[in-house]
């Protein structure tokens, strides 16, 4: 039986950033992790590989779409889609070895297998008990389900199937418009696919920016990605290969099925704590699954604290990562807290999607007076100059104070962007300050700098 002041259960972005920064404060730290690699759903099946193969067809898509126009000629490339993969492959490897390497380098102890907790201050490991003063739950999460529509991972996948398809599918349907469904989306739409994205709510991307929203939707659907919107999915049935997915209109009951290749169901992430012995323990759970945790990422049962996907929140990378710091931090008796009104998240399509803080809709909800400096990426030089002027940064800021609330940015790298009008709203800067920083020339980061001017007396190229 070994003793170690902090054992963290799962070794996902939560987890393997919260036991680095736990060792370099001193603390002896050990990870349990059932899977054969670390780094978790993010680098394993999430962030990484979607990322690995969006930027791949991305760069088919630049070919095709804008190569000749800037005097680029010659044949155009094709997919060879077992070297795509071999490629998305070498990628997440090099990333889950790097975390291994960090490890090592930190004197961490994997505990390789999967774990349980079967008393407070106590981790089994197969057969193997371990001791620590605290113990970490960052189990991450796991697809949800959707009833009638059951995952085989062949014909009908999760987001996990479809990065690793057999084949191209000449014909899609994404069940779920939300980021994971229009990333992975786009990514078969640029290979080829016909895809069919079907989404319940009126609108896409639930809860972001409508002008946002409705700029994606229309370029997406240019891009060949088609949307049947305020539909309720009843099943989906496979037979010879393909699936058939049926669903109703919302609005009139009226049902429609679709016969495709491959079915992506993309509804979401729910948590994945089972196994755990979280019930017999007595930690208080909230709905869906979800740990309850308090300021200080504690669970109801001292020595037992929780981050990540298994707690409240955006389910994000980055999310869990400061998290796990914070909680280091606290774990080694100093000050951690998470910011979480100043979390970006960012969708990976082509133009790039980016938001940080508050939306116009949440702002008049709450009836308190915004301001609002809009600046269109037709007006900046640099964008024009590579066809990616469609889009806008919109900053929002405070209509008395002039303190930034929120940024919400369609465009070319959108998802870097966001973080200059994250670092200010950290300080708690204005609109104006940004305006006043000098931005260089020519780049896109202008175009956030001319949103924050749209604030005050105006932007300079609109
Ligand atoms: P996870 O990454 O889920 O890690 C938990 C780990 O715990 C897993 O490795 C699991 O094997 C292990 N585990 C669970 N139970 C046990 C046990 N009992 N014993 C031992 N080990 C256990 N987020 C972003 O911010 N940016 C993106 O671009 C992005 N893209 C994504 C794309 C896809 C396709 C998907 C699916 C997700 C994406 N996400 C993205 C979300 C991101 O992956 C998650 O928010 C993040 O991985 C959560 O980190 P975590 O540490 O909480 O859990």
């Amino acid at each position: 039986m070994a003793t170690f002041d902090v054992i963290i259960i799962g070794a996902g972005p939560g987890g393997y950033v919260s036991a680095i920064r736990c060792a370099q404060l001193g603390l002896k730290t050990a990870v349990v992790e059932g899977r054969d690699t670390l780094g978790g759903t993010c680098l394993n099946v999430g962030c990484i590989p979607s990322k690995a193969l969006l930027h791949a067809t991305h760069n088919l898509h630049e070919v095709h779409e804008n190569f000749e126009k800037m005097g680029l000629m010659g044949a155009h490339p094709t997919v060879d889609w077992s070297k795509m993969q071999g490629y998305k492959q070498e990628v997440v490897d090099g990333n889950t070895k790097g975390i291994e390497f960090l490890f090592k380098k930190n004197k961490i102890t994997w505990l390789k297998g999967w774990g349980s907790i079967p008393e407070p201050g106590k981790v089994k490991v197969g057969e193997e008990i371990h001791k620590a003063k605290s113990i970490v739950i960052a189990t991450g999460s796991e697809p949800a389900s959707l009833p009638g529509v059951e995952a085989d991972e062949k014909v009908i996948v999760t987001s996990t199937g479809a990065l690793s398809l057999g084949r191209i599918p000449e014909t899609m349907v994404v069940i779920g418009a939300g980021v994971i469904g229009l990333e992975l989306g786009s990514v078969y739409a640029r290979l080829g696919t016909k895809v069919t994205v079907v989404e319940y709510m009126e609108a896409i991307l639930p809860g972001m920016d409508a002008e946002v929203v409705k700029t994606t939707q229309r370029i997406l659907a240019r891009q060949g990605l088609s949307f049947v919107l305020g539909a309720a999915v009843k099943g989906a049935t496979v037979a010879d290969g393909q699936a058939t997915v049926t669903w109703a209109a919302k609005k009139d009951g009226k049902e429609t099925s679709l016969t495709v290749d491959t079915v992506l169901v993309a509804t979401g992430r729910k948590p994945f704590t089972e196994g755990l012995g979280l019930e017999a323990l007595g930690v208080e759970m909230l709905p869906r699954g979800v740990v309850k945790i308090d300021d200080h990422f504690r669970t109801s049962v001292p020595g037992i604290y929780a981050i990540g996907d298994c707690v409240p929140g955006m389910m994000l990378a980055h999310k869990a990562e400061d998290e796990g710091v914070a909680l280091a931090e606290i774990l080694a008796g100093k000050h951690g807290h998470v910011n979480y009104g100043v979390i970006p998240g960012v969708i990976y399509t082509t133009p790039e999607v980016a938001s940080v803080g508050r939306t116009e809709e949440s702002l008049k909800e709450e009836g308190r007076a915004y301001k609002v400096g809009k600046f269109p990426f037709m007006g900046n030089a640099r964008a024009k100059a590579v066809f990616q002027a469609e889009g806008f940064v919109k900053m929002i800021a405070d209509k008395e104070t002039d303190r930034i609330l929120g940024c919400h940015i369609i465009g070319p790298a959108a998802g870097d962007l966001i973080h200059e009008v994250c670092v200010a709203m950290e300080f708690g800067a204005s609109a104006q300050d940004l305006a006043m920083t000098c931005h260089a020339h020519p780049t896109w980061s202008e175009a956030v700098r001319e949103a924050a001017l749209a604030c005050g007396d105006g932007a300079i190229h609109a």
